[in-house]
């Protein structure tokens, strides 16, 4: 429709979720608006996370080192571990600030429509953590929808036997929306309500 530079750019932004045509021509035209110095400030953002930020080799958070902000914390517990679907939702926890232990990120949900199955995830990693015996519980706090619920359900029976106690969010939370969408005083009631599950 455009010419160029300016259609490969409506391209890239309609690739991004969320982003439908419209706004990726919306955003395009902001940008071309924009003072230079603000692109450059956006486009070094971009670059800095390309270069800068990788995947915590423990819980598979987001980290600038090694192993992220949270497995560093010496004063966080060990024996509970918090398992999300993605780096957001450990953002959406730690800011009901209910929690104190680990969290592991498996990266996604099972879903047979989409083809995700737990060899998709990060199941044989949170496996292993649980290898040692330190980790008493895991809280299961995938999304309150289909498949955040079957892949409670799949930990749960693959966890039960190692003698650990799995408990699931408690109810409240909006039912087939996302973590992250939840108020911090209705996440934190629902963490605090966990119930556990028997597998
Ligand atoms: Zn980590």
């Amino acid at each position: 429709m455009y010419e160029g530079a300016v259609q490969d750019l409506i391209d890239e932004l309609g690739r991004l979720p969320g982003v439908g045509p419209k706004s990726a021509q919306r955003i395009a035209f902001h940008l071309l608006a924009s003072e230079s110095a603000d692109v450059g400030r956006l486009v070094a953002a971009l670059q800095r996370v390309q270069a800068e930020v990788r995947f915590c080799v423990t819980c598979y958070n987001v980290a600038e080192a090694e192993q992220c902000r949270i497995c560093r914390d010496p004063r966080r517990t060990d024996d509970v571990i918090c398992v999300v679907e993605e780096p957001k939702d450990v953002v959406a926890i730690e800011r009901t600030r209910e929690f104190r232990g680990r969290y592991h990120v498996l990266g996604g949900a099972i879903s047979p429509i989409e083809g995700v199955g737990p060899d998709d995830l990060r199941v044989k990693e949170l496996m292993t953590r649980l290898m040692n015996g330190t980790v008493t519980e895991l809280i299961i706090a995938t999304d309150p929808n289909l498949e955040g619920e079957a892949t409670a359900a799949y930990l749960a029976r693959l966890v039960g036997p190692m003698g650990v106690a799995v408990s699931r969010l408690a109810s409240g939370l909006p039912v087939g929306g996302d973590l992250e969408y939840a108020d911090e005083v209705t996440l934190g009631r629902a963490f605090e309500g966990r119930r556990r599950i028997d597998a």
